[in-house]
């Protein structure tokens, strides 16, 4: 999953890339507007943290562009103003979640897996496709051979494929998934990260389609609500 931050203070954009990529993002850290639109050009992303008062104007300005572009990505605004009317504002032009600096990078976390499941259209905190299942919060992954704490780019390939069983990912579309701006792509990385998920949770859990790339099985119909 790859997310784009946007945050002009350094001491707080450092310290949310290094607890995001802890946790199997792959950020894409921006300062000002001017850059995050360029970023928002220039690679699709799952999530976006959106400072309000950046140098070059404010957070809501890009907001409100993305909303009207047609752009449904979820958007969590992290800023120090924490007054009622900002607050309105700011959930009113679009974004999913609003969040008052200083605050406890775990709850910011935990706010983010709590957009992308709504984003995925689901309740539950775990993906799951009747065969194999992955909790966001711990990196545990679950199948017939048992469970496994997965390793942070494990988990990151592994979420993306079963955010959306049944659609087929390229080997591009998984690093940028696991890789953010600046990270130095290991080209053999993808088959080494599917040899070991599939060496864990079962080889036939995720499938090849030559030249296309990989993907989980959609769930079998009648397992809603398990
Ligand atoms: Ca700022």
């Amino acid at each position: 999953m790859r997310l784009l931050l946007i945050e002009d203070d350094v001491m707080i954009g450092e310290a949310a890339s290094q607890a995001l990529r802890d946790a199997a993002w792959a950020v894409d850290w921006v300062r000002d507007l001017r850059a995050a639109r360029l970023a928002l050009q220039a690679a699709e992303h799952d999530a976006v943290l959106l400072d309000l008062g950046l140098a070059d104007g404010d957070g809501c300005e890009l907001l409100q562009q993305l909303r009207k572009s047609g752009n449904a990505v979820p958007v969590i605004i992290v800023t120090a103003r924490d007054n009622t009317p900002d607050r309105i504002r700011g959930l009113d032009l679009g974004a999913d979640d609003y969040v008052v600096k200083p605050f406890e990078i775990d709850e910011l976390m935990a706010r983010l897996r709590a957009v992308m499941r709504r984003k995925n259209g689901q309740a539950l905190p775990i993906l799951d496709n009747g065969r194999l299942s992955l909790d966001p919060a711990s990196h545990e992954a679950r199948s017939a051979q048992g469970h496994f704490i997965l390793s942070a780019r494990e988990f990151a390939l592994l979420q993306t494929l079963l955010q959306a069983p049944g659609r087929i990912f390229s080997r591009g579309q998984l690093e940028s998934s696991i890789y953010g701006w600046g990270e130095e792509i290991e080209s053999n990385m993808v088959d080494f990260l599917i040899h070991a998920l599939r060496k864990k949770l079962g080889a036939e859990l995720i499938r090849n389609v030559r030249g296309a790339g990989w993907y989980v099985e959609k769930s079998a119909s009648g397992d809603i609500g398990g």
